[in-house]
């Protein structure tokens, strides 16, 4: 999904803002239309509600991927953290509400995994955490909202967990603080984040996989068409395509640039959907589900911007994506383990104006052994 379509300087600027701090997109945690009364309650219960989802099924595909050796750098949590300063000021009250956030703590536990690592240690969403390690969490102080509270703490944790387990002092809706031991899971380096936003939207990063709540929605009943979504973006951040594309070369003339660009973003969004479908499967998800969602969200969605398309139409990407799990199912008959191929190509830096075959990455059986399936 990300990115989208690119048609002016502003589209691309804004894009690259979003991609690269996801922080603007978070601050916006809420739309201003919906931020007082029952709405605001109806939203922040449906935005719970889709940050579990999203926590979940995040979780299966980071952690399955890890199992497998495809990503060895990162660790579960089991969990999705918010904090009350990353909502409008009119909003806090409703959030602390909603969450049941125990007074005097600002972060929280926004969503747990059933179990997952959180779960495992007695953590359930809603609670508020007093201290990590002995270190008292940044909260946001301003009026203004502010997703910089939340992301020092998730920087302070990754930081920690490099020597052990975290000790937290957590306490429920009952306010009782207590101890608690969280040890981590190994899974991908990615944090799955929903932002309340309608547009129907994903975007990765490096490090987090935003999904908005618009898309989260666009799939209710489907979570594997949810997980088609997250497996995609998740694939982005395996491949390291936000790297790769810096390495590229940066955009000095932007007309020209982004013209070679968008061989580079179209072979890229070719390589992070041909691997969600290994991902899907490794994580026991439906892996025809990305054809099941292109079928759904395919028709409606599909326009190209004014310098050329940065995403092939949805049906190519469903031909591509049919071509992949072909593949994957002779790779497999081969080798059960089979290991996609695609992942040697996280190293390889795009050149401006190509657009690399990548259709058959799958090395091919020895010499004089029958070839089976395409
Ligand atoms: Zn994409």
């Amino acid at each position: 999904m990300a990115p989208p379509e690119i048609s002016t300087r502003a589209d691309y600027m804004a894009w690259m803002t979003k991609l690269l701090g996801l922080a603007a997109a978070l601050m916006l945690a809420v739309p201003a239309a919906a931020q007082n009364g029952a709405d605001a309650q109806e939203n922040l219960n449906a935005l719970r509600e889709q940050e579990t989802r999203v926590a979940i099924i995040g979780d299966r595909l980071a952690i399955a991927a890890a199992d497998a050796g495809w990503c060895t750098d990162g660790h579960s949590l089991g969990w999705a953290l918010g904090e009350v300063g990353q909502y409008p000021k009119a909003l806090r009250f409703t959030v602390r509400r909603t969450w049941a956030v125990p007074a005097g703590a600002n972060l929280f536990v926004a969503a747990v995994v059933p179990g997952g690592a959180a779960a495992e240690a007695g953590i359930t969403a809603g609670s508020g955490i007093y201290s990590i390690n002995g270190r008292t969490p940044m909260r946001n102080p301003f009026e203004m909202p502010s997703s910089h509270g939340r992301e020092q703490s998730e920087r302070l944790i990754d930081r920690l967990l490099a020597e052990g387990p975290l000790t937290l002092t957590i306490a429920g809706a009952d306010g009782v603080r207590r101890e608690v031991v969280l040890r981590p899971r190994r899974a991908c380096k990615t944090r799955f984040l929903v932002a309340a936003e309608d547009e129907e939207q994903a975007y990765a990063d490096g490090s987090n996989v935003l999904v908005t709540a618009g898309m989260a929605r666009f799939t209710n009943g489907k979570d594997d068409e949810l997980a088609a979504v997250i497996a995609h973006e998740l694939s982005h951040n395996i491949l390291r395509h936000v790297r790769r594309t810096e390495e590229s070369g940066t955009p000095e003339n932007y007309t020209r640039y982004l013209r070679r660009y968008l061989n580079i973003s179209r072979s890229m969004e070719e390589e992070a959907d041909r691997l969600s479908v290994w991902l899907l499967a490794r994580a026991g998800y439906e892996a025809r589900s990305p054809v099941h969602f292109w079928e759904h969200f395919g028709p409606d969605h599909d326009a190209a911007g004014f310098y050329g398309r940065t995403h092939d139409r949805w049906q190519d990407r469903v031909a591509a994506i049919e071509n992949e799990l072909t593949a994957m199912a002779a790779a497999k008959r081969r080798d059960v383990n089979a290991r996609p191929a695609l992942l040697d190509r996280r190293d390889v830096v795009p050149v401006p104006g190509q657009r690399p075959d990548i259709s058959h990455p799958d090395p091919q059986p020895p010499t004089g052994q029958p070839v089976t399936g395409n």
